[in-house]
């Protein structure tokens, strides 16, 4: 009883946590006017990527492009 189906749905599941938890502890810095801004967990998760950036809107000036996610401790 190891492996199989249900090995795969628990790797999916560390998957999407682990991918939550980076996202709530993130956010992004507009290369256009500086400001620094949360992106939602579902936005992280949903969202276009690209090496490691992400396609998201800055709430600030509107600017959309790809921005690499900055930890919240650095
Ligand atoms: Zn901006």
């Amino acid at each position: 009883m190891t492996g199989g189906p249900a090995a795969g749905l628990v790797i999916a599941a560390l998957a999407l946590g682990w991918v939550a938890v980076r996202g709530s502890r993130s956010h992004f810095v507009c290369p256009k006017c500086g400001a620094a801004f949360k992106a939602g967990i579902a936005t992280f998760m949903l969202t276009p990527h690209m090496m490691g950036k992400r396609l998201v809107r800055c709430p600030n000036c509107n600017n959309t492009e790809y921005m690499a996610p900055v930890s919240d401790s650095e």
